[in-house]
C-alpha cells in the first residue's frame, strides 16, 4: 500500500533530497515560475530532531543562494518542535527567518490543523516583529479567519490564502465547500485591496478568474500580488498565468517524510482516491 502511495506521491514531490528540490525550482524558473521549497516533516517530538530541521533549512537557504534559483522556503512549526514547546518552535523558526534575512530570502509559515492555529499566529507575529521577511498561511475554511486576516493586514504581514487541508470540527469551520469558497473570495478581495503582496494559493479556476477580474477592476497591478499552486497540480494553468504576466509561485516539497503530505493531496480529490483504489483492485 505504501509502495502504491509512493508511486502516487511522485507527482507531488520533487524528491527526497534538497538537491532535487533545487533542480525542480530551476526547471520551474525556466518556465517563468518561482518556487517556495518545503522540507517535508511534521509533529516532531524530539528536540534533537527539531534542530536537524533547522540545520536542513539553513543548508537549503545556502543552496538556494549558491544555485541562484528564484525560491523562498516554507515551513511547519510542528516540524520545528511545536509539540515539544512553544519556545522551542519559536526559537527554531526565528533562527531560520534570521538566516533567510541574512541571505536576502523569505520564509512562509504553513498553517496546520486548528489545534495549532493560535500558536502559529502568535509565533509568527513574534518572529515577524523581529524579522519582517516572513508571511503566513490563513485558511478560509475556519470561521475565525476574517479576524486573523484583519490583524495580519494591520501588522503589514504577507498572507498566503488557502482553503485548508485539514478536517476541522464543525463548531469552528464552514461545513459546506461552497461556504469555504465564498469565504475565500471575500478574504481574497480584502487582501488584494489592503495587503502588500498577498498570495492567492488555490487551483480553483473560478477563484483565480475572480482574482484577475477583481484586481484589474480595482487598478491593482499584476506585480502586487501572486498566485501560488502546488507542484504537480494544474501545470498548464501555472504557465499560462505566468505567460500573462502574473507572478506565480509553485510550492515544491521534498524529503523522506512524504506520507502525511501525500495523504492530504490524496484526500482532497476523489479522482485521486479512485486512482489508488483502482490500482489496488487491479
Ligand atoms: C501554495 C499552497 C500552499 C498551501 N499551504 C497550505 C497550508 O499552509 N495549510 C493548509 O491547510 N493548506 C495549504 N494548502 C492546501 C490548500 O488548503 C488546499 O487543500 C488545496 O490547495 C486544494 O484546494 P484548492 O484551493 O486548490 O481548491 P479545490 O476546490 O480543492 O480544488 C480546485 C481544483 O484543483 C484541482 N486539485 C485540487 N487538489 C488537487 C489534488 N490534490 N490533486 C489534483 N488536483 C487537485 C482540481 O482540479 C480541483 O477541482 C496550500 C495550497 C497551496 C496551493
Amino acid at each position: 500500500m505504501k509502495g502504491l502511495i509512493g508511486c502516487f506521491a511522485q507527482r507531488y514531490i520533487a524528491g527526497t533530497h534538497r538537491a532535487e528540490a533545487i533542480e525542480a525550482a530551476r526547471r520551474l524558473n525556466g518556465a517563468g515560475l518561482r518556487a517556495t521549497i518545503d522540507n517535508l516533516g511534521e509533529n516532531v517530538e524530539d528536540a534533537g530532531e527539531a534542530l536537524l530541521t533547522v540545520k536542513e533549512y539553513s543548508s537549503l537557504l545556502d543552496d538556494i543562494k549558491d544555485s541562484g534559483v528564484a525560491a523562498t522556503v516554507s515551513l511547519k512549526l510542528t516540524h520545528l518542535g511545536l509539540d515539544i514547546s512553544y519556545g522551542v518552535a519559536r526559537d527554531n523558526a526565528a533562527e531560520i527567518v534570521k538566516r533567510a534575512l541574512d541571505l536576502d530570502n523569505f520564509v512562509w509559515f504553513d498553517m496546520e490543523g486548528s489545534a495549532y492555529t493560535q500558536r502559529t499566529i502568535d509565533i509568527f507575529l513574534d518572529v515577524h516583529g523581529r524579522h519582517p521577511n516572513c508571511g503566513i498561511a490563513i485558511q478560509s475554511c475556519l470561521l475565525r479567519s476574517a479576524g486573523d486576516v484583519a490583524l495580519l493586514i494591520k501588522e503589514q504581514a504577507a498572507v498566503r490564502l488557502v482553503k485548508g487541508a485539514y478536517k476541522e470540527p464543525p463548531e469552528i469551520s464552514y461545513a459546506l465547500k461552497r461556504d469555504v469558497d465564498k469565504n475565500y473570495a471575500a478574504l481574497m478581495r480584502e487582501l488584494l485591496l489592503k495587503s502588500a503582496m498577498p498570495a492567492i494559493a488555490t487551483h480553483d479556476r473560478r477563484l483565480i478568474d475572480e482574482a484577475v477580474r477583481f484586481a484589474s477592476g480595482n487598478g491593482i497591478p499584476k506585480g502586487s500580488f501572486e498566485f501560488q499552486m502546488l507542484l504537480g497540480i494544474k501545470r498548464g494553468l501555472q504557465r499560462s498565468l505566468a505567460a500573462d504576466g502574473y507572478r506565480v509561485t509553485v510550492y515544491v516539497p521534498y524529503g523522506v517524510n512524504w506520507l502525511p503530505y501525500t495523504l492530504r493531496r490524496l484526500r482532497e480529490r476523489k479522482e485521486n482516491i479512485f486512482f489508488v483504489l483502482r490500482n489496488i483492485l487491479d
